[in-house]
């Protein structure tokens, strides 16, 4: 499948969306400019692509609303060459917007349809991760810790300890919060115990689920 100026128009017109939304971060609408979203869609489904919805992907998830990526992707405040930590691969578009911000990208997902779907077709369109590995998130990724950053894409019943202990300090967690309604909450780690917390009101996420299948 191609990216074709109609689809570059679309874009542009999504960009458009976020800025009245009130995304500001240069970088990220420009990433979100250029990144094809529709060739992380079903091919049925393209013409969704470049409305401001989330939308069903393989194994009953979601790719997450565009202006939510744009929301996280802001708060995280990516500077080049930083190691960021995604939590909840899913179709890849979040771990592209990370990469075109220039960030060292670890992903981890625990479908493994999904796992061994994104971690093919990222590299087939130039988006390389340092590593995507099939595993489960509330555990984080030790051996690579610490992160300047970490996000999380699922909505989390709680903040696991794990994520909060791998920031490096002045590092930031990006994680929505809650059941069936989930508060956005970002944590900044100021020192090795002491984490400052800020809340950006309600998002809706599939759940993040701590049994592997
Ligand atoms: N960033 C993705 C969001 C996908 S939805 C995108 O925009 O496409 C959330 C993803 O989190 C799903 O793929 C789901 O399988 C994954 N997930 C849920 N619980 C997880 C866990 N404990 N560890 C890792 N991934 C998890």
């Amino acid at each position: 499948m191609k990216d074709t100026f109609k689809h570059q128009g679309m874009r542009q017109q999504l960009v458009e969306i976020l800025i009245n939304k009130g995304i500001k971060d240069k970088g990220v609408l420009k990433a979100m400019g250029k990144i094809p979203r529709h060739l992380f869609m079903d091919s049925g489904f393209i013409d969704h692509a470049y409305v401001d919805k989330a939308f069903p992907i393989a194994a009953d998830q979601t790719i997450s609303q565009p202006y939510t990526v744009a929301f996280q992707s802001e708060l995280l405040q990516v500077q080049p060459g930083d190691k960021v930590l995604e939590i909840g691969t899913g179709s890849g578009y979040q771990t592209a917007v990370l990469l075109e911000l220039g960030a060292k990208v670890f992903s981890i997902e625990r479908q493994q349809e999904l796992f061994k779907k994104t971690s093919k077709f990222l590299p087939k369109i130039g988006y390389r991760a340092k590593s995507i590995i099939f595993g489960d998130g509330y555990k984080g990724m030790p051996d690579e810790a610490p992160f300047k950053s970490i996000i999380v894409t699922a909505g989390a019943p709680y903040v696991p300890n794990p994520l909060l202990s791998q920031l490096a300090i002045g590092g930031r967690l990006v994680i929505p919060v809650g059941d069936d309604v989930q508060v956005m909450t970002l944590f900044i780690r100021k020192g090795p115990k002491d984490f400052e917390k800020h809340e950006f009101g309600d998002f809706r996420f599939v759940p993040m689920l701590e049994d592997k299948n």
